[in-house]
């Protein structure tokens, strides 16, 4: 190969390809070898070269007929929460060690029929639990731009092989963060859609009302037009969205918004975000915040004033009640969800029980790792008779209060609402274990839209911590359905700023 890929767009890759500069077969031997190379970062739980080049050359016979579409060809990982007929799918947990899917997860299936490859499966925190990608029962995975720090999770691994130049495109689940989080500590952008755009099809539930697939990669440009591939009306989950307000949830939805408000910010000249209002929450800015975050945002939102937008100061005062409302919730769901690895029909049996009982209780004790166990524990906790309303209603009350604040905010003061996606830089691999809450307080600016539904960001904006090496990401909220309108934006940016190429050297 003549050509360096590490930094290249979409657009790049696509060319390359269609002029023949390099083959999609080439492409993916050069993931498969860089997967290899960077194994010391635990980022990749199963390989299968046989049926990622099976996937490579059905899109290089594509590509010689003249039939390719835009994503015919480019690598993707996929999180291991995502099933997979051809990979191994765990949810990072010993539970599922030997799980094989007898089909493919509907994000899966997307991306598959618009032509791109998988590369493999990737490290995440067990049952996607987690911020640091620590939880996982196969290690931790590490930081491409220092491997000291932990990748943020619990989608680690896909924001690490994106950020290690292993693949320029990963899927991620977000039921709290997990895309955003991720995305900011390896400095990639990535986007977590408005809930019910994308299937949940084949993936692992943990708390299914908050959970929802979302894609990194290096530019918010190209997160469109996957994005796109992936928002789709799919009956076979039951929260998937038909219509988007007045439009059909279908492939071009994504894609055309994007379009259109690049357009829009073409027409306005040397003040393309003018118009914009955003809103920034004066909560966020706490002493909770490090002071190097805080910098970096201050100084990433200064540039988008320099780019037209006017800049709103504005008040979330029940926002911090998200952190005890989405660990009653979410938990509550997933001791649900989970209910289901009981050694019978899925995953690890214990070999030593004397009882049906004992079979269940051991198999659960062995294969769930502590975090797992203890989210059962408070969720079966707060749904247990006499706990309920005192918990899980009062919950599920705060919840409508935070998704009310944010309608309330949308309407009146701002367009799009701008902060920080953690409270600090990735912090070293193995810290705050003995203080479990330390990681829920980190999701303080993250769990928020979840429990809204709402669409939310992460670009990269600065560097902080050791030597200034562990990146910094700003978040971008908008109201539910502007996906294209958040990426318009955040390309915006990025033509005008460098942070997104900055390279990990690995
Ligand atoms: N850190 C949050 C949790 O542990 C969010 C994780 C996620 O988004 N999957 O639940």
């Amino acid at each position: 190969m003549s050509v360096d890929f590490k930094l290249a767009s979409l657009d790049d890759l696509r060319q390359a390809l269609d002029h023949k500069q390099v083959s999609a077969t080439e492409l993916a031997q050069t993931a498969l070898q860089e997967a290899q190379r960077l194994q010391d970062y635990n980022i990749f739980l199963d390989i299968n070269e046989s049926a990622t080049l099976a996937q490579a050359q059905a899109a290089d016979e594509l590509i010689s007929k003249g039939q390719q579409g835009r994503l015919t060809g480019i690598p993707i990982a996929h999180k291991d929460v995502f099933v997979t007929q051809q990979w191994r799918t765990t949810a990072a947990s010993k539970m599922l060690e030997t799980y094989q899917s007898p089909f493919d997860a509907s994000v899966v299936e997307s991306l598959k029929q618009a032509g791109m490859v998988t590369i493999g499966k990737v490290n995440c925190d067990e049952f996607a639990m987690g911020s640091g990608n620590q939880n996982s029962a196969f290690g931790a995975c590490r930081n491409p731009w220092d491997k000291d720090a932990v990748p943020g999770g619990s989608s680690g691994g896909s924001a690490a092989a994106v950020a290690a130049h292993i693949v320029p495109f990963s899927t991620g689940t977000d039921t709290g963060g997990s895309v955003r989080q991720p995305a900011s500590m390896c400095g990639i952008s990535g986007i977590k859609p408005t809930y019910g755009t994308v299937s949940r099809f084949g993936m692992i539930a943990y708390g299914s009302s908050l959970d929802q697939a979302g894609i990194m990669g290096r530019r918010a440009a190209d997160l469109s037009d996957i994005l796109d591939v992936m928002s789709h009306f799919d009956e076979r989950d039951s929260t998937s969205l038909q219509r988007c307000g007045a439009v059909a949830n279908q492939s071009g939805r994504v894609r055309q918004a994007f379009e259109h408000a690049q357009q829009q910010m073409q027409a306005q000249g040397d003040k393309p975000l003018k118009g914009l209002r955003i809103g920034v929450p004066k909560e966020w800015f706490n002493p909770g915040l490090s002071a190097e975050v805080a910098t970096a945002i201050e100084q990433a939102i200064s540039q988008f004033q320099a780019l037209g937008a006017e800049r709103v100061d504005i008040s979330l005062p029940k926002n911090h009640l998200a952190i005890p409302a989405y660990y009653v919730i979410a938990p509550a769901e997933a001791s649900s969800n989970l209910a289901r690895y009981d050694g019978v029909r899925y995953g690890h049996r214990s070999q030593h029980y004397k009882t049906l009982e004992e079979m269940t209780a051991r198999s659960r004790h062995e294969a769930f790792g502590p975090e797992v166990q203890r989210r059962i524990m408070i969720g079966a906790y707060v749904l247990s008779q006499g706990y309920y309303d005192a918990y899980y209603l009062q919950a599920q009350r705060v919840r409508r209060m935070i998704a009310e604040e944010f309608k309330q905010t949308f309407t009146q003061h701002c367009d799009v609402i701008m902060g920080p996606v953690a409270p600090e830089v990735a912090p070293n691999i193995g810290a705050n274990q003995q203080d479990i809450t330390h990681d829920w307080l980190a999701d303080i600016y993250t769990l928020s839209l979840n429990l809204a539904g709402l669409p939310g960001m992460s670009i990269p904006c600065g560097f902080g911590g050791p030597q200034q090496k562990r990146p910094i990401g700003l978040q971008i909220i908008g109201n539910y359905f502007t996906e294209g309108q958040l990426l318009a934006i955040a390309d915006r940016f990025q033509q005008h700023s460098d942070w997104h190429l900055r390279s990990a050297e690995v």
